[in-house]
């Protein structure tokens, strides 16, 4: 593990090491007007320290980039939305070596039925060595990665809203709420689906707005369970979502639909609540003692650009959408593992020129496919005659193992292929993680390198050694002769000839060290 000291970078000057070695407020910038100090006193500011700022921070420190992680609140989150953490996402925690921690506050649950709800079982043989579904609390993973992210050397300030930012060719000047300003080399925006990162970049959000809202939250009832699964099952048959279910120690978790559609940031109110329940089930359940409410809507956005110079947008900040089939987190970490890299590789000096383009072209096709499927699943969950009608279709479709198998390869994000180019089928899939002589791939990338893997024991990486790690492994289990990997474990060679190789090392890790 790094150390959490700064080491040299090319970026990195004294005083910005003074700052941090005194605890002082690090970056804080003279006001322009009294003789500007321009100079960034960070790589990266993080606007956001939900689960795809906290993973980018982490990734980010990976490369000894300095990042600070501006988060509003002063608390971390509360509510307990349990979260599925996917097969993909599994698979990064893996690669990063976090996975045991994961394991240990979660459940695990068959990967299958979360496409539309529609409850069959995955399909055998699913290409994965975490083939399952992890059901966590997301105040849990957030914690985890946050605490990851402090652990390689982040930077989190709490009760800091980004409240305005202006770049030039240097860096990205940013100002906090409270006048603060801070000043860095890039900004990125992981500040969540009311984005102010997004909206001061001017970046257009097309979509569809909320047609409904939903009401969610934990309390306490004043009726037997009995009684309420009994009403709950009968109402389900013709409101979707609608449930109550018993959460531990008296406390349910409940879920109704809203009266209309607010869009407002705003907690509901607990008589929000007893309403909802009177109009749809005929009577409040004797609610009361709410532990936390939230309400969520179903529009579908997805941000125009993903980059405007040095400020870039990941996660909800860039795409919104339903919550079915459990996908929005698992989609802004998988960003962040996309983008971290390649950001580091901009500020540490080595990116090719177009590498921090392929961000947006990689990621942006992959949350219009989310977006796609969340659209095709809220209609599956209609409960008009139509929509109910292709449901029942869809259910017998999905006997066929090719079609159960492509929608979930899709909910879990494993059947991801990035356009590289030609090539063979592999190239620009993510590999699973097969075993090698020294035990597992993922746990050869914990260091968020690139890597050969190297059957023919011929080839090198040369001058890339200092970003990319090397295995000769004949008995690896692979049926290429050597695939290059990059640092978020996608396939970005194949083949056996050196110099294909070199040609591939400068395509996606700029030029050979001297
Ligand atoms: C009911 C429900 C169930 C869900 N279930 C799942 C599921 O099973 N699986 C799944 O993958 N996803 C699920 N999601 C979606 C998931 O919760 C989100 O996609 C995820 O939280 C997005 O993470 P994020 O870090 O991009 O944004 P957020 O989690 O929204 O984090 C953004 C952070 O930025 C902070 N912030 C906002 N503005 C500023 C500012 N100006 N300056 C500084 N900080 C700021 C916020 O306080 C927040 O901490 C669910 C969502 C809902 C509503």
């Amino acid at each position: 593990m790094h150390s959490p000291q700064f080491t040299a970078e090319p970026s990195s000057n004294d005083s910005a090491e003074r700052d941090f070695a005194v605890g002082g407020v690090p970056g804080v910038l003279r006001s322009p007007a009294s003789g500007a100090d321009h100079t960034p006193r960070f790589d990266v500011i993080i606007a956001g320290c939900g689960p795809t700022g906290a993973m980018l921070a982490a990734e980010l420190r990976l490369h000894d980039v300095r990042v600070l992680v501006l988060e509003k609140e002063t608390q971390p989150k509360s509510f307990v939305r349990i979260v599925g953490l996917h097969i993909r996402s599994l698979e990064l925690m893996a690669m990063r070596g976090l996975l045991d921690r994961m394991l240990e506050h979660g459940r695990q649950r068959p990967a299958g039925g979360f496409f539309a709800a529609i409850a069959k079982p995955a399909p055998k043989g699913l290409d994965s060595a975490h083939a399952y579904l992890l059901g966590i609390p997301q105040p849990v993973i957030e914690r985890l990665l946050e605490e990851h992210a402090i652990a390689l050397g982040a930077r989190v300030r709490r009760g800091c809203a980004v409240a305005g930012f202006e770049q030039d060719d240097e860096g990205v000047t940013v100002e906090l709420a409270d006048g603060e300003q801070l000043r860095s080399r890039y900004l990125v925006g992981c500040d969540g689906g009311r984005s102010t990162v997004r909206k001061l970049l001017g970046v257009g959000f097309p979509g569809e707005p909320s047609r409904t809202e939903t009401l969610m939250g934990e309390m306490e009832v004043g009726v037997p369970q009995e009684e309420i699964a009994a009403k709950v099952s009968a109402i389900r048959e013709t409101h979707q979502p609608f449930w109550l279910r018993p959460f531990g120690e008296g406390v349910y978790s409940v879920v109704v639909p809203a009266a209309g559609v607010s869009d407002r940031a705003e907690p509901p109110t607990l008589e929000d609540f007893q309403q909802q329940l009177r109009a749809i089930a005929g009577t409040d359940f004797g609610v009361h003692s709410p532990r936390w409410l939230s309400r969520f809507g179903d529009a579908t956005r997805l941000a125009e650009r993903y980059r405007v110079g040095r400020v870039l947008l990941a996660g909800d900040a860039a795409h919104i959408h339903p919550p079915t089939g459990g996908q929005g987190l698992n989609l802004g970490v998988q960003d962040a593992v996309n983008l971290g890299w390649k950001l580091a590789a901009e500020v540490r000096g080595w990116a090719p020129e177009t590498l921090l383009d392929t961000y947006q072209t990689e990621r942006h096709p992959v949350a219009d496919d989310v977006l796609d499927n969340t659209r095709a699943q809220m209609e599956l969950l209609s409960t008009e005659p139509g929509p109910r009608a292709v449901r029942r279709l869809l259910t017998e479709l999905m006997d066929f193992d090719e079609v159960n198998r492509h929608l979930i390869e899709k909910i879990t994000a494993i059947g991801i292929r990035y356009d590289f180019g030609e090539g063979p089928d592999l190239l620009g899939r993510r590999l699973r993680d097969i075993e090698v002589k020294q035990g597992h791939l993922y746990g050869l990338l914990h260091r968020g390198r690139g890597l050969l893997l190297d059957r023919t024991e011929r080839l090198t990486v040369g001058g890339w050694s200092d970003r990319v790690d090397q295995l000769a492994d004949p008995t690896a289990r692979l049926d290429v002769p050597c695939v290059l990997l990059r640092p978020d474990g996608h396939v970005a060679w194949v083949g056996d000839d050196q110099q294909d190789l070199d040609d591939h090392l400068s395509r996606w890790f700029g030029k050979p060290a001297d």
